[in-house]
């Protein structure tokens, strides 16, 4: 953090803290926010978790998660009154407002001081204080260290690691994604040795599933799997009556868009599900085809070169024909080496 001198000023005293994530939060998004609350509450600070919307079960069992505040639509007081109440206000894992949809306009008119804690591309710029890196593997690591440049690792306990840890391994997809590097061996280390245990959370992400779960997995690997070699492209689209059908959890289909790019010379990889409200996209690719760009340009979205997410108001259909019909102007690039 640049201004890191003014920033641990401004904590030196105790805040009203309010740590808000991003829609559907991943374990990235939750695990960062409720290490980084465990150890704000350890400086004397209160503090309260936000997130804009549920989030999937096999993250529940963060130490912290029953005291996070969900936001709802038809009862948006208890949050707003938070964001209202607090004086301080951390923004993990997301970088422009719009992706925590009504919160976004509270937090922008607050007059207190805010705080981006954020790997994702083109942060929008809305705080005072950024621990921003766009080459960060997760949001949890940036947490991490930030806790270390303020002289305080050794707060770091057991349930705070692991969250972090859950927050590593799950945005570096196992450490298996080409984001991960020396530095995301180096914090999970550090992570271990404050007692983080990779085992136990590896367990509680990777295997609760549910059998609906599967059975979804199964059906759409056999009968939803698309494939375009042409253009060195997979896709899947979910309708609604599908979802509903394999009884559909919030993060029963987190995942599944990584088996299409995991098919030999697929470049990139799509799914498209009809959500209750809009159209979802999450897109994956490998090397220099930058997924951000094209959930930017088309999407209404952004995240990473090789993940991203965005949305369309356009009916499953028509959604499904426009990134078909992309996909001609993309083709050198899909092409290339
Ligand atoms: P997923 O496909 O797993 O939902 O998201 C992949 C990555 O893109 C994550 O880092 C996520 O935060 C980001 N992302 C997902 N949806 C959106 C979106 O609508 N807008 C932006 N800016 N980023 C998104
Ligand atoms: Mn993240």
């Amino acid at each position: 953090m640049q201004n890191l001198t003014a920033f641990k000023e401004y904590v030196s005293t105790p805040r009203k803290v309010v740590i808000l994530t991003h829609f559907k939060p991943d374990a990235d998004a939750l695990g960062s926010s409720l290490g980084l609350a465990g150890y704000l509450k350890k400086k004397g600070h209160a503090v309260t978790v936000i997130t804009p919307s549920d989030y999937p079960d096999f993250i529940g069992w963060m130490p912290g998660n029953e005291q996070v505040m969900v936001f709802q639509k038809e009862k948006p007081a208890p949050c707003a009154n938070a964001i209202a109440a607090a004086d301080l206000i951390f923004c993990l894992d997301f970088s422009s407002l719009n992706r925590i949809n009504e919160l976004g306009e509270m937090v922008r008119q607050s007059p207190v001081k805010k705080v981006l804690i954020d790997h994702h591309l083109e942060p929008e710029k809305f705080a005072d204080f950024e621990q921003w890196d766009g080459t960060a593997a997760s949001t949890a690591e940036l947490v991490f260290q930030l806790i270390v440049e303020l002289g305080d690792r050794d707060l770091v306990d057991s349930n705070m690691a692991d969250c972090l840890y859950a927050g590593i391994m799950t945005d570096t997809g196992g450490f298996r994604h080409s984001n991960t590097n020396y530095r995301v061996f180096q914090t999970v280390a550090d992570l271990v040795q404050r007692g983080a245990n990779p085992y136990k959370v590896s367990k509680l992400i990777y295997e609760t599933n549910s059998l609906e779960r599967l059975r979804l997995m199964g059906y759409v690997l056999w009968e939803k799997l698309q494939v375009l070699p042409e253009y060195r492209t997979a896709y899947i689209v979910l309708t609604s009556d599908e979802l509903k059908r394999f009884g559909s959890q919030t993060g029963d289909t987190e995942g599944l868009v990584n088996y299409g790019l995991s098919i030999k010379g697929i470049k990139l990889s799509v799914i498209i599900s009809d959500r209750k409200d809009n159209i979802k996209l999450s897109l994956r690719s490998l090397g220099e085809f930058s997924v951000n760009e094209m959930a930017r340009a088309h999407f209404q979205g952004g995240g990473h070169r090789n993940a991203a997410g965005g949305q369309s108001n356009l009916p499953l259909d028509q959604t499904v024909k426009k990134f078909l019909e992309l996909l001609p102007q993309y083709k050198d690039q899909l092409l290339a080496d």
